[in-house]
């Protein structure tokens, strides 16, 4: 039995691994442009697409640019310089970023966006693990814990869609509480480049401005709900407050253990790296997408998208979820 699988895994890579070749012959290229390594997300985002890639024989070029739109321009322009016959973009700027759109198109290089949408161009395709949905969670579950009280809600950088997506999901759920009188909305930040400092900085003030009361905290991911977390420390109110995040970091994940975090939402990455790996590779070979794609909006076209389902975790379904499947090992997680 052993055996078997052995040989069945054996021949899938010996079919997969075979080299695969662009429109003149070539082994296909791909360009990688990542906004940033920063959170610990897209370090797995990057090892996850390279390794599929790799399966389907394809070479990948990775490029990351510290949060620089300017960089991150010139590093799609080599790309396009080495001959990549695909790019795929997590944009900084998702509206700066449709110039890397246009360069690539003049160089007859399709191009998807990854996790995040590029807005006003002729993007070819978006495959993302559904933004709007993250919000929703996120709030959905502060309602449920949180029906009435202060909230804070601190948003992502404006600069990135998904931030503005993932606020529209968390306005869905809340609104209806806050039109009630249920719930009211004591302070309303966005933190530029979704950075922790920037994070503790809004939530130090929304404690002051309001004699920290302060009943729930709507972060919207989990680098940033590490800054919030340190400034409710500060005041001795960490694991009283309910915090929200999103990525399932493992310092989020240990916040959950220790209860000053509350929940956080677990994106598979393994499945949109995969996804998008096998997209590229199809997109080079200038194949038809198979995929069911819905199609959302950026601002000039309907633009073909993937959009993955997510998953709301706290300390009771941790182990069930992030940690089963083996995105954090419970030893990490657990550590005391
Ligand atoms: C991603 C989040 C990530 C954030 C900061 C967003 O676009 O969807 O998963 O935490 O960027 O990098």
């Amino acid at each position: 039995m052993r055996l078997r699988t052995v040989g069945i895994v054996a021949l899938s890579i010996l079919l997969l691994g075979g080299c695969s070749k662009n429109g003149g012959g070539n082994k296909i290229k791909i360009g990688l442009s990542l906004d940033t390594l920063k959170e610990e997300r897209w370090q797995h985002d990057r090892d996850l697409f390279v390794a599929r890639a790799k399966e389907l024989g394809a070479d990948v070029l990775v490029q990351a640019a510290n949060s620089d739109d300017t960089l991150q321009n010139s590093q799609a322009e080599n790309l396009l310089t080495e001959g990549v016959n695909v790019l795929v973009v997590v944009p900084h700027d998702g509206k700066s970023s449709a110039t890397i759109v246009e360069a690539a198109h003049k160089a007859g290089v399709p191009v998807i966006a990854y996790d995040r949408l590029i807005r006003d161009c002729d993007l070819d395709l978006y495959v993302t693990l559904d933004p709007e949905k993250v919000g929703e969670q996120q709030a959905d579950y502060a309602v449920k814990h949180r029906p009435k009280g202060n909230y804070v809600l601190i948003g992502g950088a404006p600069t990135d869609n998904n931030a503005v997506l993932v606020r529209q999901g968390q306005m869905k759920i809340l609104q209806p509480s806050i039109d009630k009188g249920d719930i009211k909305v004591v302070a309303d930040q966005w933190a530029k480049d979704w950075q922790p400092v920037e994070a503790l900085k809004i939530m130090e003030n929304a404690l002051t401005k309001n004699n920290n009361k302060v009943d729930a905290v709507v972060v919207s991911n989990d680098g940033t709900a590490g800054g919030v977390v340190q400034a409710l420390n500060e005041q001795g109110l960490a694991g009283k407050v309910l915090v929200t995040g999103q990525d399932a970091d493992l310092a989020a994940c240990q916040r959950i253990v220790q209860g000053t975090q509350s929940m956080t939402v677990y994106k598979p990455l393994a499945k949109l790296a995969n996804k998008a790996a096998e997209l590229a590779v199809a997109l080079a070979q200038k194949q038809p997408i198979a995929d069911p794609v819905t199609k959302l909006n950026n601002g000039k076209i309907d633009v073909p998208s993937i959009l993955l389902p997510t998953v709301e975790v706290d300390k009771d379904n941790l182990d069930s979820t992030v940690i089963a499947d083996g995105f954090q090992k419970k030893e990490d997680v657990y550590k005391k």
